[in-house]
């Protein structure tokens, strides 16, 4: 079986991600008796900016690359969110991450909306000027929407750091100024914020932590699995081995690694960075990516793609909590499996949510020209994600709802509110 055909089998099927967001925004609203034509604007995206551009590629030809950017709602503020490059994404997917981020941005109650950014491209494939033109040239088609007061994007997979410095670089001299706040994720020379590469996942171990805590399960015994060892899976995994848990399991794109005794992570990093991947690694078995859903453990992080958990192989799933570091790891039907087997899930748009809180904080530091110091941005950040879970939290218990549901509440009141306030235009 080639990798392709051994990932096609491993992956869980979704006609549409966007139709399954949409879906569950309706049995929100319609819950909370929210205003038909409201509920409408909420599963439909303000903007859909698609472009088809050329980039001269190193060997002198000229290669069409399709890229979006998608506003989903800036009800409460400017649209925030990722940049994927990845080579199967498509509109749906990036108006389905957008909405995701709306949700996310309310939850964590950041004064941002959704947005989501994509180009289909294989980062691995292209060399790193190529990679360079693509990013300048997909920066200079969606700057007719980007900016520090109306969209402002991130990493997010396929993308990193040095992505996010050409995008802000060519966004700078097209206005003739440097401008900080056009883009968070970025390199610290060039105003990025300390801890926000490492925010999603510290973020999914506060969450842990606190889920844990509810739950009477000792982190620091507790057995985790996670899929995806990039920057979200790299670093919660470093995180919770820092706290003392065992991580048992991880896995990338190429498959996965397992050892009942724990891995080392370190060891792991660096053996990812050499060979470009997780598999043979020393002192471990090498598994698929079907077999770590399967593993007996506490927790279960799914942190690469959308749909990895599915009807497929939720009912094997034995994981007591499942952190979702992923955005949209969970299909609907495996979500109502799960929600009959009562395994506590903290959803995507609570787990993952520390990445776009300290994107907050580079914006708030680079508008105002003013860095913080580490502790600072990571007490901050703590204090953000410790709310956020327990006004979730709290709403699951009253409503008797799943924690997901729950945020869905959450976001959707604070949504539902600020279009009230500020009425329909005109
Ligand atoms: P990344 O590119 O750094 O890492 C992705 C990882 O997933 C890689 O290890 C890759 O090999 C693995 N992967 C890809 N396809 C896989 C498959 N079929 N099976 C197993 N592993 C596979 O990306 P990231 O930034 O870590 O993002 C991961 C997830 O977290 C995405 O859903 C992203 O939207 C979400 N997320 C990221 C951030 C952020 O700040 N980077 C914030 C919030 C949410």
């Amino acid at each position: 079986m080639t990798e392709q055909e051994r990932i096609t089998a491993e992956t869980c099927e979704v006609t549409s991600h966007f139709e399954e967001v949409c879906n569950r925004i309706d049995n929100i609203c319609h819950r909370m008796n929210i205003e038909e034509g409201i509920t409408e604007k909420f599963k439909n995206c303000k903007r859909e900016l698609t472009v088809n551009f050329p980039v001269r590629m190193d060997d002198g030809t000229v290669k069409i690359f399709t890229g979006y950017r998608i506003e989903h709602n800036t009800d409460r503020g400017p649209g925030k969110g990722g940049i994927r490059y990845h080579p199967d994404v498509n509109l749906d997917e990036t108006k389905a991450l957008a909405a995701w981020m709306t949700l996310k941005c309310a939850v964590v109650n950041l004064p941002f909306g959704g947005a989501k950014g994509a180009v289909v491209c294989n980062p691995k494939t292209l060399s790193q000027s190529e990679l360079e033109r693509l990013t300048r040239r997909y920066a200079s088609e969606i700057s007719i929407i980007i900016g520090p007061e109306s969209d402002i994007p991130a990493p997010d997979v396929g993308t990193n750091p040095q992505i996010m410095a050409w995008i802000m670089d060519t966004y700078s001299m097209n206005k003739g100024y440097s401008v900080l706040g056009v883009v968070t994720g970025k390199p610290l020379e060039i105003g990025g914020s300390k801890g926000r590469f490492e925010a999603t996942g510290r973020g999914c171990a506060i969450c842990s932590q606190l889920a844990a805590k509810h739950l009477g399960l000792n982190l620091e015994k507790a057995t985790i699995a996670i899929q995806g060892f990039g920057n979200v899976g790299g670093t919660t995994a470093s995180v919770l081995s820092g706290y003392g848990s065992r991580i048992i399991a991880i896995s990338d794109s190429s498959g996965g690694v397992y050892n009942i005794k724990g891995l080392d992570i370190k060891g792991l990093l660096r053996h990812k960075k050499e060979t470009g991947s997780v598999i043979d690694f020393k002192d471990s078995d090498n598994i698929t990516n079907n077999e770590l859903f399967q593993l007996e453990c506490d927790i279960l992080l799914p942190a690469a793609l959308e749909g990895a958990i599915c009807a497929r192989n939720a009912s094997s799933i034995k994981a007591k909590m499942i952190v979702e570091g992923a955005n949209g790891p969970t299909t609907a039907e495996a979500d109502k499996i799960l929600g009959e087997r009562r395994i506590f899930i903290i959803p995507d748009i609570l787990a993952n949510a520390g990445g776009v809180v300290v994107s907050y904080f580079e914006w708030v530091q680079g508008t105002q020209c003013f860095f913080w110091r580490e502790d600072e941005v990571n007490n901050r950040l703590q204090e953000i994600m410790d709310n956020a879970f327990h006004e979730v939290l709290e709403i699951s218990q009253r409503e008797q709802v799943t924690m997901r549901n729950a945020a869905y509440i959450l976001a959707i009141d604070r949504l539902a509110r600020a279009v009230q306030i500020r009425g329909i235009f005109p």
